[in-house]
């Protein structure tokens, strides 16, 4: 950590102490969505919101839980995930601050146990036992004073510490939430653009990351003869089969309506291509049945369009030539898989 990395953890750390006595003082319930509110409040970096929530305060007017969620909406959500990501990391600060702090106070009951080892020792030197015996009584008071407050500042770090974990666990499960879809639970079109950042910064030039683009074929005549409601089991179906076929490293998401991608790190093209055909051809094969009647829903198919990463590539230029080569495969009759040009 250099000077400047522990000038901002302070700082940091600072705004964490400020903001929930001041969430308490206007009676506002720390989760996470305020918390991330009032945080980003404290530190004056969005003044938008400074000057709406001093407004409001000026107003005299209450933050009730539409209130908060419309602070939320309008300032944070909006942005973009660092913000969650900074209050988590700040909240790590914090914790790291207050299991420090329990270490000293373990040190500082030590220290003092061990001042009052030598006193008795020198004590035993003494002739007058009167007031050996009162010096005796009074450090026997001040050390349980001491064990009590020692008590009590373990008991206060420990609540505290509890309190902060779970704040991060909760915001944790929102930055989840924020990364994933509902229907299917793979991860979203958000997470596919952190995860491609993070595979092209991770790889070696000669192991590039491999994007697949799915797309289920003639979904609308699903939709038109079955119902939403049946299109979208389709959907989920289509997730798991790429859930169950993927490994390691590798991430489904859905990018859209009926259309998913597979990221694979490290993984040249004839690799990605591989796992795309095992993919269509499992889609391909399976005997889906209306949970209903029993009946065949006919025939599933997908397809696909393959891009491997070239060094210096723009992300989106990079999910464009999966797509152009998903779009290829459409055109050539669907139920296939292309490599991009
Ligand atoms: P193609 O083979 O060319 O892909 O034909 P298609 O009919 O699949 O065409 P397209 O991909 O353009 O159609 C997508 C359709 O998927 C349109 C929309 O009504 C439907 N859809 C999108 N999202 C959902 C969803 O979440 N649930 C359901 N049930 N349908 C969806
Ligand atoms: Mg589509
Ligand atoms: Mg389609």
């Amino acid at each position: 950590m250099n000077a400047a990395d522990d000038t901002n953890s302070e700082k940091a750390a600072e705004y964490l102490r400020l903001t929930l006595p001041l969430m308490s003082r206007h009676h506002v319930p720390a989760i996470p969505h305020n918390y991330a509110v009032w945080y980003t409040y404290v530190s004056g970096e969005n003044p938008a919101l400074c000057e709406e929530i001093d407004r409001l305060i000026g107003a005299g007017e209450a933050f009730t839980p539409s209130v908060n969620a419309h602070l939320y909406r309008r300032f944070i959500s909006e942005q973009d995930l660092g913000e969650v990501e900074q209050v988590r990391s700040e909240l790590g600060v914090l914790i790291q601050e207050v299991s420090t702090s329990l270490r000293n106070a373990g040190k500082d009951a030590q220290a003092f146990e061990g001042v009052l080892d030598n006193f008795a020792g020198d004590v035993s030197d003494c002739s007058d036992l009167k007031s050996i015996s009162s010096l005796i009584g009074e450090l026997i008071d001040e050390t349980r004073n001491m064990r009590s407050n020692t008590t009590t500042l373990h008991v206060h770090f420990e609540e505290k510490s509890r309190e902060i974990e779970n704040l991060q666990e909760q915001l944790q499960a929102e930055r989840q939430r924020a990364l994933s879809d509902p229907l299917t639970g793979l991860y979203n079109r958000t997470a596919l653009f952190e995860h491609i950042e993070t595979a092209i910064a991770a790889a070696e030039p000669a192991m590039p990351p491999s994007l697949i683009m799915f797309d289920i074929d003639h979904f609308k005549r699903i939709n038109d003869t079955h119902g939403h409601l049946i299109g979208d089991r389709v959907i989920r179906f289509v997730a798991q089969t790429l859930q169950k076929n993927i490994k390691g490293q590798d991430t489904a998401a859905r990018f859209g309506g009926e259309e998913f991608t597979v990221l694979l790190p490290n993984t040249p093209a004839n690799g990605a291509m591989a796992v795309a055909q095992t993919i269509r051809r499992i889609i391909e094969t399976a005997q889906l049945v209306r949970a209903d009647n029993k009946k065949p829903l006919g025939d599933i198919t997908i397809s696909a369009g393959v891009a491997t990463f070239r060094n210096g590539e723009d992300v989106m230029d990079f999910i464009d030539r999966a797509d152009r080569a998903l779009y290829r495969s459409k055109k050539d009759g669907r139920n296939r898989v292309s490599a991009a040009g």
